[in-house]
């Protein structure tokens, strides 16, 4: 027997459905139901309406009935489409430094930098890693996000980095977010390492994608572009190849020097991520192809940088999601609508381009079109805010949490 649920009176449904993949977004473009009802059958949307016209039919098969008191305002599960929340360590004292004038090098020469998440990382069981990611997977949920991207990169050896893939795996199965594994063990080049990148890369590529592969723990590969990590020409074999083996290619891209953007485009990458640096140049390039641009406030928030041209990147026609980057280094915070809504004052952003943003185009950045809007047959992952009014949410700038969190139709 099916359980079926109908939440409702709900005083405003921001379905976030019908809405254009890419391109700037008025508010005057998102569908309102008022008076709604939202009708789950087992983990999907069995229907959705007016509230009172579900109403007997709900009772009449014995549906259970979430009834609200008060005014709601219910929008889709936040969707997170990047973050490295798979980690152990802190790096409380790199925030220090930096924000004292040390540079980068200072940092790295003082036992600071990725080097040591990688160490505390590699340090770390899969017992504990596992721990670790559910309880911020469990903690984002809280804050209404259902589906949290997740990616390896702090192993940067073949078996470390399966250690890490199996960690977000087994926490997969311990929370009840869904987390989507990447595998970015395309991070840096391990100083451990003693030869090239590209040879670091070809061992990776011939040792790893097979059993990402056979062990089902990750169709995605990631990549940094940059200065300090792969250029643009040690990358492409290594990207041929997983898309020989058939995997989604995101990018770490032109995050402090433009280039990535442009193999990502190349490569038909499903997104490419940052672009705090991005020119006109990669905007245009970006605006011309399916690659969905992330934007990452809580990395520019973090570091103090400037934040990716997001209204640049709309205003020329490109698709854009906005994403935590939660990691121990350059985004520590890991709060999703805070940051999103932050990003929305400084870059002129509407109502409906931050919602979509953490919701339809994050789901499209993570190739997922079984979430990210409020219709039949989605997932019932549904966020319910206790205000009439869908704008006090953002207005709130992420102090206003939702109130209800249902994922897979369940009430967390
Ligand atoms: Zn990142």
């Amino acid at each position: 027997m099916p359980n079926y649920t109908l939440i409702g009176p709900i005083r405003q449904l921001l379905t976030m459905r019908g809405l254009g993949a890419k391109g700037s977004l008025q508010d005057s473009q998102l569908e309102i139901i008022t008076e709604a009802g939202i009708f789950l059958k087992d983990e999907k949307i069995h229907e959705i309406g007016s509230y009172w016209d579900i109403y007997p039919e709900a009772q009449s098969i014995g549906a259970k009935m979430e009834t609200l008191q008060g005014d709601f305002v219910a929008l889709p599960g936040f969707v997170d489409c990047h973050t490295h929340i798979c980690f152990a360590g802190s790096r409380a004292k790199d925030f220090a430094m930096r924000n004292t004038g040390k540079s980068y090098l200072e940092i790295a020469n003082s036992g600071g930098g990725i080097w040591d998440t990688l160490t505390q990382t590699r340090k770390a069981s899969l017992e504990q890693l596992v721990k670790l990611t559910v309880k911020r997977a469990n903690s984002h949920l809280t804050d209404g996000v259902t589906t949290t991207e997740v990616k390896s990169g702090y192993g940067l050896s073949v078996a470390e980095e399966i250690k890490m893939l199996q960690a977000i795996k087994q926490a997969n199965s311990e929370t009840a977010a869904d987390l989507i594994p990447t595998c970015l063990a395309a991070h840096i080049c391990p100083k451990d390492f003693e030869s090239s990148a590209k040879e670091y890369l070809e061992i990776i590529s011939n040792e790893l994608f097979s059993i990402l592969k056979s062990e089902n723990l990750s169709n995605r590969i990631d990549a940094f572009i940059e200065d300090s990590a792969f250029s643009a020409d040690d990358i492409a074999a290594y990207f041929h190849k997983a898309k020989d083996f058939g995997f989604d290619i995101t990018v770490h891209a032109d995050q402090f020097h433009v280039g990535g953007s442009a193999v990502a485009v190349a490569f038909g990458a499903i997104s490419a991520d940052h672009l705090e640096s991005s020119t006109d140049k990669e905007i245009e390039l970006l605006a011309n192809s399916d690659t969905v641009a992330v934007a990452l406030p809580g990395a520019s928030i973090g570091l103090g940088m400037a934040f990716t041209p997001a209204r640049k990147l709309l205003d020329a026609g490109a698709s854009l999601a906005i994403a935590s980057d939660w990691n121990p280094g350059s985004a520590p915070m890991g709060d999703l609508l805070m940051q999103a809504s932050i990003l929305g004052t400084f870059e002129k952003l509407s109502n409906a381009e931050v919602l979509a943003g953490i919701t339809c185009r994050a789901a499209a950045a993570l190739g997922l079109s079984d979430r990210g809007s409020i219709a039949v047959g989605k997932l019932a992952d549904i966020l319910l805010f206790q205000t009439s009014d869908y704008r006090e949410i953002t207005y709130h700038q992420g102090k206003l949490k939702p109130a209800m969190v249902f994922k897979r139709g369940v009430k967390i």
